[in-house]
């Protein structure tokens, strides 16, 4: 309830963002806090310690907690980068969004098979961005152990787009 009470207090809502009748959830002040930032990756890092190989972070924020997280663990990183930004050859997924779609990617050598990993995101919403990602690291070879993110918006039910998966979330709003 401690990490609760301290994540809570290091979030603000901005509406309006990026579009009229959203209220965004900005994590930059928790960023900010040094015992902020470093208690949820501390608490995300021991949940998994032991049981994981690799961490993906999903662009960009999840570039954020995952590198920390992965870090804590001692253990390599892969990002889940928009399309396009990748450098290599890559293997990507396309998903819907409320409107129009997306398309994520990753190198296509990211995984030699079998790694466990531990997908990293700031925010579940809706969980199409949680599930593409889940979605094209099990068609790269890789497993997904578990997903972490720091905020649920639980009234976007995105736990229904992951089921039967390991889903935390530090905090849950709504
Ligand atoms: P979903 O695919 O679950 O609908 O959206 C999740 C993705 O959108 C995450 O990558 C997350 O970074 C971003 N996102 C959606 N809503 C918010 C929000 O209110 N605040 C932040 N920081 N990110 C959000």
């Amino acid at each position: 309830q401690a990490l609760v009470d301290l994540v809570t207090s290091r979030l603000r809502d901005i509406p309006d963002f990026p579009e009229p009748g959203v209220v965004f959830k900005d994590v930059t002040p928790l960023l900010a806090d040094g015992e902020a930032f470093s208690a949820v990756v501390r608490d995300m890092a021991e949940r998994r310690r032991g049981t994981v190989d690799l961490v993906a972070g999903i662009e960009a924020r999840g570039f954020i907690f995952g590198a920390a997280v992965a870090h804590e663990l001692g253990i390599g990183f892969v990002p889940v980068r928009k399309a396009g930004k990748l450098p290599g050859r890559t293997r990507g997924v396309s998903y819907d969004l409320e409107y129009g779609s997306a398309t994520i990617e990753i190198h296509e050598d990211s995984f030699v098979g079998g790694e466990r990993v531990l997908v990293v995101d700031d925010v579940l919403a809706t969980g199409g961005t949680a599930a593409a990602t889940c979605e094209l690291l099990e068609g790269s070879n890789a497993t997904v152990v578990a997903f972490e993110a720091l905020i649920e918006l639980a009234f976007l039910h995105g736990r229904d787009r992951l089921p039967g998966r390991d889903v935390h979330t530090t905090i849950v709003v709504g």
